[in-house]
């Protein structure tokens, strides 16, 4: 009963920070985006270029209430542990890789990051698109967190045989050689953040492991050999036609 209620307690923690790690996604695109509009409404800038922006602070917000609801109601069922509700349908990888790059070039153009984007389209899963936003938006915040202002991100979709791979690759610090396991563990943070920490928990890559893994899926880094990390996700296709 002890252990069952240490284990109860322990997921209860983790569900907690997971959540509000996840709310800090959307929040920080809508502080970039808001500010944008300021200036752009300062600078005399013409409607149009204002409406775009509004569109993609609704739907940020959108993004935002749908965490909440789904945060309440894990409270509400007394569900703890970690928020993983999936709705699975057929979707267009590419198509949902656009969505999540849409607002954070956006709302990070202050920063000036280079997002490369390249491979094939068309290619169909079967998965949350919600979710898998999720896991892309994390690999896409970890590459500016821990790569130089202006550097290159690049987006790689390939086909094999019945999977797609996706690549996130950056000219970032990149990760010790013998820690690009790890760093998928709740609550672990690499050591090449020492001396320089811009903050985190070491729990979004917990997080995409675990959605990956519900996909039937997979999940890894590596470094590459010209300096900077490279992170994959392979996920099985959709088997209908
Ligand atoms: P956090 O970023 O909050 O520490 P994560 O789970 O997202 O948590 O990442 C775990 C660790 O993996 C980080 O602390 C960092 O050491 C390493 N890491 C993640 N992404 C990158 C990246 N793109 N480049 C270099 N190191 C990374």
């Amino acid at each position: 009963m002890a252990e069952r209620l240490e284990c109860l307690e322990t997921n209860r923690r983790l569900f907690i920070q997971a959540s509000s790690h996840e709310l800090k996604n959307p929040i920080t695109s809508i502080k970039g985006i808001t500010s944008l509009i300021h200036m752009k409404l300062n600078a005399g800038k013409p409607v149009s270029d204002i409406i775009r922006m509004v569109e993609i602070l609704e739907k940020e917000v959108d993004r935002l209430s749908k965490l909440l609801i789904e945060i309440l109601e894990a409270f509400m069922t007394e569900r703890n542990g970690m928020v993983l509700k999936t709705s699975f349908r057929k979707i267009n990888i590419t198509e949902v890789i656009q969505n999540v790059l849409k607002p954070l070039m956006a709302a990070e153009s202050g920063y000036n990051f280079i997002f490369k984007t390249g491979g094939e389209d068309n290619i169909y899963i079967l998965a949350d698109p919600d979710r898998i936003g999720d896991v892309m938006r994390n690999l896409y915040n970890n590459a500016m967190k821990y790569s130089p202002r202006g550097s290159d991100i690049i987006t790689r979709v390939q086909l094999l045989k019945d999977s797609v791979q996706v690549s996130v690759e950056d000219r970032g610090i990149g990760i010790p050689e013998d820690q690009t396991d790890r760093i998928f563990d709740s609550f672990y943070r690499g050591s090449n953040i020492r001396g320089n920490d811009p903050g985190g928990m070491g729990l979004g890559l917990y997080i995409c492991r675990e959605i990956v893994k519900k996909h039937g899926g997979s999940i890894w880094a590596e470094n590459n050999a010209d300096g900077g990390s490279k992170f994959y996700i392979k996920l099985p296709l959709c088997k209908e036609v």
